[in-house]
């Protein structure tokens, strides 16, 4: 059964709800028939040139041949198998890929279908070990404000109270504790004031199980870049209080930020306690997360009652989602991405600049392939979205921010075309 575009609509109208939609009165989307490469073809005939790389996961664009027939080829022997009580060569082979890329001790991986279970699962993690440390106490966790981290119970207490989009929820999730957003931006000098707010937590509390925080970048909780310099402190900081450190990479991971993973960019080798992957892992085909901790950790879990770690999701180590991961990071191995990403900031920066004289802009801010516009007052998403497509880009803004993180793929001349738009799109919106 085909359905038209016509046809997709009305059903869609009528019983689909889209993320942060309401069914009442929805905004209208946009049919899509494919996507190939960097582009997604709507059931209207139009092309638009994708900036979001589907929130952060084609990283290679749509429709690669390589991880097409990575797919292919598992359906061949099978696409899922529990993963309790049996095991097989994609978990282990994407396990030992990801093994290369993380520094020792990140050693143990939990695999589940999506961030936000990555980050439930990190948090588990955190209490338990401190359970069974006989320190049942340390339940809570310290964030940051503009933190973002997922949707589900744990994770929405671990994003930021009042931006973070759930406060609705705040009665029913538990209390943690929040340290400023971190003010010194990426290239800024530090000064240890910077984080004197994060260590005064850290002093006056002694229930915290762990730290969270987005590395370098915050995400959908307002695009901030800040100091690397910051992650070194932090590093030292829970070091000093006995607190874990996680770091939620789903987004930043996979050379999104200008470097493998966000946490590479101080100067000093830093690792966190619990490393959080996800979104761009697939390369944007199916599903799936990781969670990544240390030998340390799983070591002190296993040793005290119930031993085993209390968590485990259906899906868990889909072998259809691990087989088209590796294949994705085997060919992220094979491109020069530290070139690709530099000539991929340069030219965001170019091509935004102009946005700068805008009087409605607020602020222009590039980091690896994110490039972002913030303007003073927030934007209508439907007409700035509406106002892209017609220029041929696909892009959803959101609040004062009218935001790329392009595949990494993408050529020269539909990147100009991309950035270029959102600066003429911006000054039209006024
Ligand atoms: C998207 C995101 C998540 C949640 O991932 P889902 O796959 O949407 O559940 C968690 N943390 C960060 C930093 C994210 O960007």
């Amino acid at each position: 059964m085909k359905l038209s575009g016509h046809e997709i609509l009305k059903i869609d109208r009528e019983h689909l709800w889209h993320p942060y939609a309401s069914m009442k009165c929805p905004v209208t989307p946009f049919p899509v028939e494919s996507a190939s490469g960097v582009r997604l073809r709507l059931s209207d005939g139009r092309e638009l040139i994708d900036g979001m790389s589907s929130w952060w996961t084609a990283i290679h664009g749509y429709n690669h041949p390589v991880l097409n027939l990575a797919a292919e080829e598992q359906l061949k022997s099978m696409s899922h198998v529990m993963f309790g009580g049996l095991t097989h060569g994609p978990a282990a082979g994407l396990a030992s890929l990801l093994l290369e890329l993380v520094p020792a001790p990140l050693d143990k991986i939990f695999f589940s279908d999506s961030g936000s279970v990555a980050v439930e699962v990190a948090m588990k993690l955190a209490v338990q070990y401190w359970h069974s440390l006989g320190k049942p106490e340390k339940k809570r966790f310290l964030a940051l404000r503009s933190g973002y981290h997922g949707d589900t119970a744990g994770a929405m207490s671990v994003c930021d109270p009042v931006t973070g989009m759930h406060g609705l929820f705040s009665d029913m999730v538990q209390e943690n504790y929040f340290a400023e957003a971190p003010q010194c931006r990426f290239d800024a000098s530090w000064d240890d004031s910077y984080i004197a707010g994060f260590r005064k937590l850290l002093v006056e509390h002694d229930d915290i199980a762990a730290v969270i925080m987005e590395p370098v970048m915050q995400g959908a909780g307002g695009m901030r870049f800040y100091s690397p310099e910051y992650l070194v402190k932090a590093r030292e900081l829970c070091d000093e209080h006995g607190v874990l450190l996680i770091f939620d990479e789903i987004a930043t991971g996979f050379w999104r930020t200008g470097k493998l993973f966000a946490f590479h960019h101080p100067k000093s080798t830093i690792v966190p306690d619990i490393l959080c992957l996800g979104k761009a892992m697939t390369g944007g085909y199916v599903s799936l997360a990781a969670t990544i901790t240390t030998e340390n950790i799983s070591d002190a879990i296993s040793e005290s009652a119930p031993r085993a770690f209390m968590h485990g999701p259906t899906f868990m180590a889909n072998p259809l989602a691990c087989s088209i991961s590796a294949a994705s990071i085997r060919l992220l191995g094979t491109y020069p991405m530290e070139d690709i990403i530099l000539k991929l900031e340069g030219a965001l920066r170019r091509f935004l600049a102009p946005a700068l004289r805008l009087p409605n802009v607020a602020d222009v801010r590039v980091l690896g392939g994110v490039g972002v516009i913030e303007t003073r007052r927030p934007v209508d998403m439907e007409s700035m979205t509406m106002r892209l497509a017609c220029k041929g880009v696909w892009l959803r803004p959101f609040g004062r921010l009218v935001y790329t993180m392009p595949p990494y793929v993408i050529a020269g001349s539909d990147l100009e075309r991309l950035a270029v738009s959102m600066v003429e799109a911006v000054e039209e919106e006024g």
